[in-house]
């Protein structure tokens, strides 16, 4: 059975998998495009449509449609209702999985179960476990997820395997999220060198500010009419906003006609007013490349081999211009809808490849798993080989740390109570995984303390801060049974990191040999909860 690349998009999703040539090839929805919008209808209470027909629905009934739910992912206070039942962004994302894998099978004509899923390189720990439980929602086989633009790398790396080493700038631009990635390619290794973004910057943003013009230019025909009273009227906007936009990409000036309450104004957007209208936008994904740049920079990577335009936005002329005109570099743009789908399908298959080929096997084992899953998947023994010896590399995504109080406030020693509580970070971003930070030591804060609660933050920000209002509470475990002693004695924390961001904490006290072990489960769902939404997401008709 073939395994599935599937690029889970805040507005678009695309489903790929390796043909019998060893080529990634994109497998086409029910419409027979490439890419399905991430929206969903919920038409009925026990029947629901995905994309493009959803998309148009929203004109309709917009309280009945999901969208950019992606943007939520991770964030256990969201919930949205329809027909009366409860769905969180998990759900809704595996009812596009549903239909993504239902489609897919219907092209490739065999049931679709072990999948990659692909996610924002910014996203932490929170988003991508509720990225895993959407595909279990789903009913789907998780293999891995895999960040978006190491993707694209492989997926770049597939099309021009030179040889030597190489250094990639991804600069992704989607409906709904940006990132930027250093990735260095050599031989069979693909490594990420550091990574930065804003998952909550994207095309959508574009879209409102063109959404903004248009309502502008009709209230100034007509002021006596309040567009925003007309949700149909609205959404119908909303459609050619983005329509404009993408147009835009090609043409030089656009004309629409807006109607709101029988009256009809034509307007007319050009180029050069969609990129004034919306430079601070672009301005904002170009200070954070340039913030990847000097990351890099400091990592010792100062020159890029390539600039890969990835995501729908870098189609427009203004990104690869701007990237030209500040940084001097040449962007190019590289299937930019399908190659995380494709990539992911190639990560897919050395993820399939590699569970039945365990790394300490003699090389006749290694020659025979390969000749196995070659049968299988329908590939050549080299091919299968040469997949199996890639090595994949990547980062913690954001800084890591403990909540303790801050000495450098006199107060935490007379009044701990009191005292400034910062974020001690123990691992940095961009830190490469698996990592092991090695014991840092901590200290008590009054006198026989017998138990200290060691409480694990994420960092929140773009950039990495001290401040507890920069960072996210996403575990804690006790340790406890310490000896008396007095305030200032001594005990250690080490944080340990899979290479897919699973963090186990181990707190210890070294005179008494107390300790405490403990991974951190992140929020949001328990397996029942999980198993819960499952059934009620399998109980759906799904339909493209
Ligand atoms: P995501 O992965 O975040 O869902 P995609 O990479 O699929 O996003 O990109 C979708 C975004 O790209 C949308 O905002 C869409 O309007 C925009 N887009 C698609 N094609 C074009 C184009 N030709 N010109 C400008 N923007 C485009
Ligand atoms: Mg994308």
């Amino acid at each position: 059975m073939a395994a599935y690349g599937i690029d889970l998009g805040t507005t678009y999703s695309c489903v790929a998998k390796i043909d019998d040539t060893g080529r990634a090839v994109v497998l086409k929805n029910t419409a027979g495009e490439d890419t399905t919008p991430s929206v969903v209808y919920f038409e009925t209470p026990k029947n629901v449509v995905v994309g493009r027909t959803a998309k148009d629905s929203a004109v309709l009934a917009p309280d009945l449609v999901a969208s950019l739910v992606k943007r939520d992912m991770g964030n256990s206070d969201v919930r949205w209702e329809y027909h009366g039942e409860e769905h969180t962004p998990e759900s809704v994302s595996a009812l596009i999985l549903r239909e993504l894998a239902r489609a897919a099978a219907e092209q490739s004509g065999e049931q679709v179960c072990d999948v990659v899923i692909t996610v924002p390189a910014y996203f932490g720990l929170a988003e991508r476990e509720a990225t895993r439980r959407a595909g279990k929602m789903a009913g789907l086989e998780v293999l891995d997820l895999l960040a978006e633009p190491v993707a694209a790398a492989l997926h770049y790396q597939a099309l021009n395997d030179t040889g030597g080493t190489r250094h990639l700038l991804v600069y992704d631009l989607g409906g709904g999220t940006f990132d930027t990635t250093v990735i260095r390619l050599s031989g069979a290794d693909v490594e990420v060198v550091c990574t930065d973004g804003d998952h909550k910057l994207g095309g959508a943003d574009w879209d409102a500010k063109i959404i903004d013009f248009l309502v502008h230019a009709f209230t100034a025909e007509q002021p006596d009419i309040d567009p925003g009273a007309d949700e149909q009227g609205m959404q119908d906007v909303a459609s050619t906003a983005e329509k404009l936009k993408k147009e835009l990409s090609q043409a030089q000036s656009r004309k629409a006609i807006l109607r709101f309450d029988g009256k009809a104004v034509p307007v007319e957007l050009s180029r050069s007013q969609l990129e004034e209208l919306t430079e601070v936008l672009l301005d904002r994904t170009l200070d954070i490349t340039d913030r990847t740049i000097t990351t890099a920079r400091e990592k010792g990577v100062t020159t890029f081999d390539d600039v890969l335009l990835v995501g729908g936005m870098t189609r427009m002329p203004a990104v690869a211009a701007a990237l030209h005109k500040r940084f001097g570099l040449d962007a190019k743009l590289h299937e930019p809808d399908l190659a995380v789908a494709k990539g992911a399908a190639l990560f897919a298959v050395i993820k399939q490849v590699k569970v039945q080929m365990p790394e300490d096997a003699t090389p006749a084992q290694a020659r025979q798993a390969a000749r196995r899953v070659a049968d299988q998947l329908g590939m050549d023994v080299e091919h299968v080989e040469e997949l199996a010896a890639k090595k994949v590399a990547t980062v913690v995504p954001r800084a890591f740390g403990i909540k303790s109080l801050d000495s450098r406030d006199p107060l935490s020693r007379t009044d701990p109570d009191n005292a400034r509580s910062i974020v001690a970070h123990l691992l940095e971003a961009n830190t490469p995984l698996p990592v092991d930070t090695g014991p840092q030591t901590f200290y008590t804060v009054v006198d026989n303390q017998r138990e200290v609660l060691l409480e694990v933050w994420e960092q929140a920000g773009s950039t990495a801060s001290e401040e507890l209002e920069h960072n996210t509470h996403i575990g804690e475990g006790m340790l406890a049974g310490l000896p008396p002693r007095p305030a200032g004695a001594p005990f250690d924390v080490t944080f340990y990191m899979t290479e897919t961001g699973l963090l186990t904490v181990h707190g210890q006290e070294k005179g008494s040999g107390r300790e405490v072990r403990f991974e951190i489960q992140i929020g949001g769902l328990n397996d029942e909860q999980v198993l819960q939404a499952q059934e009620t997401v399998s109980r759906y008709a799904v339909s493209g």
